[in-house]
């Protein structure tokens, strides 16, 4: 069986099925996966103790093999615990751990073992024992040597790294190790070619692929890991910038309508909004009507904070295009502006109660305008105005729908996904409006137009505040506009940490808005019983749970429901619809459902295990209830004692806004950090990378300088195949 990267790693090696599901949630299936499968951090054993040279107090790591490890329950105390012993051969130690008789299972008889922790003493026997410490089954000796090495090297003061590898269960970080290092003597390496360009390695101090591998899985120095981390992080970048900046360079290859409205014509639908725009608002829209202004598509993000007002700017925009006369384009290139009819704009939610709340802010916005404005979702189509009532909507059928569509009739169409499958033909879509996602692939763009037609102009809106290098990178091919200022006049709202001894006196707080008649929402961390093995340490809440205790014990009185992804769809609209309509009034949900739903009435939310989050995701919660002209509420229940995560829940007291707390995430908790970074296809050391600006920008600059030179990289082949596999690989919605 020849070896390459597109071996499957089950062909390779002979594997147990537990170590074939193991492999499987690792997300390993070829040996490229493997090799890329990096250490999460490299263990020292300079650092290592003989355990017969501990002593009371010492904190102290010892290396050894466990044994009689049990899961079992204090006598006295009733509470869970495990113990076992570990052994060197210089003696053995007792090691207790409160709390996770999980680890009894997670470590098997007989693995080696490195043991972190404080050695203790028991008054009456004087046996020493480490309490709690910190246990993790490593490989036997990076160089395979026997244990007693470990003993002379650490005498000698010699270092000695050894990877430690993201585990799962069946497959250990012992595996990994020994299993990558045999495809290294099989000559693997031989078989590789570097993506990367001579001259960029060069440039950046890279070190090539082989050497790369090498030094993260067996570095000899810590300083080598680094560079071979930085490499691989500066690589995952670049590729990704190479298939953004190539997909910008495509899209723009083909003409898009040139919308230029009078400036004046702007003010006037402006000064129709009953409130005065921010300044963030106004520089957004000159942005926009500067881009509109090209034959070639604007393509741009808008990120703002919940409630910052993107649905106007988008308005203000969706206004410039469709008082814009449509133009002919000669077979030559040149245009001839037509004298009747209008360009047609699309607004894209990703939930049908967006779609119709869109819907209808539109109709107040347009309505005193004579233009047609339409709905399209799964469970209907509307168009306005209604013949018989010309203030309002009506139902309509999605043929008749799609005739005016495609006779340009229809200037506004809103909806759902449905807006772009392939039986929604167009006559002059110049703009596209995506709200709330986190982008609009390629792929779609593909449906909405076909190659060397007219392309529309697009704006992406979101929410999520990520940090700017992460925006660099995923949204490499979109102009980033922030609107990062609140309407004037908005109450912030108040948020509170909360923990256990303030719980009931916080529940008697909220009874007093439930009795005014607010409404709450109660955000827990997940909806299943949890993973005894992986989550037992943590109190988790299923929301099915909270919402039955919620009703037993703490608001009997009121109506409670709950929403989460295992809902059907139209169960999901059910629920929300009836919140909306004051039906329920606490609605118990998973932090992912319904992001940017507007329930003004809703003005109190509860987040529980709120230390669980990411910050810039707390802060998303909290702005579904930002949305008020009531005082509105935030509870952040946490039963976190640790200083730090004190520390960093209040950040959400005195931060700005969600862009400064994305860079904390970033800042404090790096890769983990970030909510749904990996769920995006980035790995983790691109994720930490992107703490580094100038790498990013680097990577940015020459996959931008690359791509304008050549622009399907027909010199560089194995850049483009490793382009093109990245992109595939990312995940944007
Ligand atoms: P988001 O950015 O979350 O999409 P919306 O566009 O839904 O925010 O706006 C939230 C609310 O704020 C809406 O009720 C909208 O009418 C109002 N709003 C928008 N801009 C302003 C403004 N400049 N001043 C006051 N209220 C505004
Ligand atoms: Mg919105």
């Amino acid at each position: 069986m020849p070896l390459n990267l597109s071996t499957a790693v089950a062909d390779r090696f002979r594997l147990t099925p537990p170590q074939k599901d193991a492999l499987r949630r690792l997300g390993i299936v070829t040996v490229k996966d493997l090799l890329h499968h990096f250490p999460v951090r490299y263990g020292d054993t300079v650092e290592a103790r003989a355990i017969e040279s501990l002593g009371k107090g010492d904190t102290a790591v010892v290396f050894g093999k466990v044994s009689g490890l049990k899961a079992s329950k204090g006598w006295k105390s009733k509470v869970a615990m495990a113990d076992g012993y570990i052994e060197d051969e210089t003696g053995r130690i007792h090691c207790v751990w409160f709390n996770q008789p999980y680890l009894a299972k997670m470590t098997p008889e007989g693995a080696f073992v490195r043991v972190e922790g404080k050695v203790s003493e028991r008054q009456k026997t004087g046996e020493l024992y480490f309490s709690n410490p910190k246990i993790e089954v490593v490989n036997e000796l990076p160089s395979g040597a026997p244990d007693s090495l470990f003993a002379a090297d650490s005498a000698k003061g010699e270092h000695n790294l050894y990877p430690v590898y993201p585990e799962s269960r069946g497959v250990s970080s012992a595996w990994l190790y020994h299993n990558i290092q045999k495809l290294f003597k099989a000559g693997i390496l031989d078989e590789l070619e570097d993506p990367l360009p001579g001259h960029i390695l060069v440039r950046y101090h890279l070190p090539n692929i082989r050497t790369a591998l090498i030094w993260i899985h067996a570095p000899m120095k810590a300083e080598d890991a680094e560079a071979a981390r930085k490499r691989f992080a500066f690589e995952e970048i670049f590729l990704i910038q190479l298939a953004r900046q190539k997909a910008r360079a495509e899209y723009r290859a083909d003409p898009a309508y040139t919308i230029e409205p009078s400036q004046k014509s702007v003010g006037e639908f402006i000064r129709r909004f009953p409130f005065p725009l921010t300044g963030a608002q106004k520089r957004s829209i000159d942005t926009i009507l500067r881009d509109f202004a090209n034959d070639r598509a604007m393509e741009r993000l808008l990120e703002g904070d919940v409630g910052s007002g993107k649905t106007a700017v988008a308005a203000a925009a969706a206004f410039a295009a469709v008082t814009t006369r449509p133009s002919l384009i000669k077979p030559d290139g040149t245009r001839v502006p037509q004298k009747f009819g209008n360009l047609q704009v699309a607004y894209m939610c990703p939930t049908e109660i967006l779609a119709v709340q869109h819907f209808e802010s539109f109709i107040q916005y347009f309505s005193y305008l004579p233009i047609r404005i339409a709905l399209i979702t799964g469970s209907g189509c509307r168009v306005f105005p209604s013949k018989v009532n010309p203030k309002g909507w009506t139902d309509i059928a999605r043929t008749q729908l799609l005739q005016w569509v495609a006779n340009g009739e229809i200037a506004v169409v809103v909806g759902t996904h449905s807006l772009i499958q392939k039986s929604v033909v167009w006559k002059h879509l110049a703009f596209v409006i995506i709200d709330e996602q986190h982008r609009f692939g390629t792929a779609q763009r593909g449906r909405l137009v076909k190659k060397g037609e007219i392309v529309p102009h697009l704006l992406s809106m979101t929410a999520t505040p990520i940090p700017r290098t992460l925006a660099l990178t995923l949204y490499g091919d979109l102009d980033l506009t922030l609107l990062d200022e609140q309407p004037a006049g908005r109450k912030p709202v108040i948020t509170e940490i909360v923990y256990p001894t303030r719980r009931a006196e916080t529940y008697e707080k909220i009874r007093a808005e439930l009795a005014a008649g607010r409404q709450m929402f109660v955000i827990c961390p997940r909806i299943d019983e949890p993973d005894p093995e992986k989550e037992a340490a943590v109190i988790a809440k299923s929301v099915k749970e909270e919402a039955k205790r919620l009703k037993e014990e703490i608001f009997p009185e009121y109506e409670i429901a709950v929403i989460h992804g295992k809902l059907k769809p139209a169960e999901k609209d059910r629920v929300m619809n009836d919140f909306k309509n004051g039906h329920i009034h606490i609605l118990c949900s998973t932090s992912v459902v319904e992001v940017g739903v507007n329930v003004p009435n809703a003005t109190v939310i509860i987040i529980e295990g709120a230390e669980r989050f990411g910050l810039a995701q707390l802060h998303q919660l909290r702005g579904r209830v930002m949305r008020s002209t009531y005082q509105s509420y935030c509870y952040c229940f946490s039963e976190t004692t640790s200083e730090k995560s004190v520390d960093r829940l209040n950040a959400l007291k005195t931060a700005k806004n969600g862009f400064e707390l994305a860079e904390l995430d970033l800042a404090q908790r790096g890769a983990g950090g970030l909510a749904g970074a990996r769920q995006w296809g980035v790995s983790d050391v691109a994720m930490d990378a992107l703490r580094n600006l100038r790498l990013v920008e680097a990577a940015r600059a020459e996959a931008t300088r690359l791509i304008s030179e050549d622009i399907t990289l027909a010199k560089h082949p194995a850049l483009a195949a490793a382009a093109a596999e990245k992109d595939a690989g990312m995940h944007f919605e």
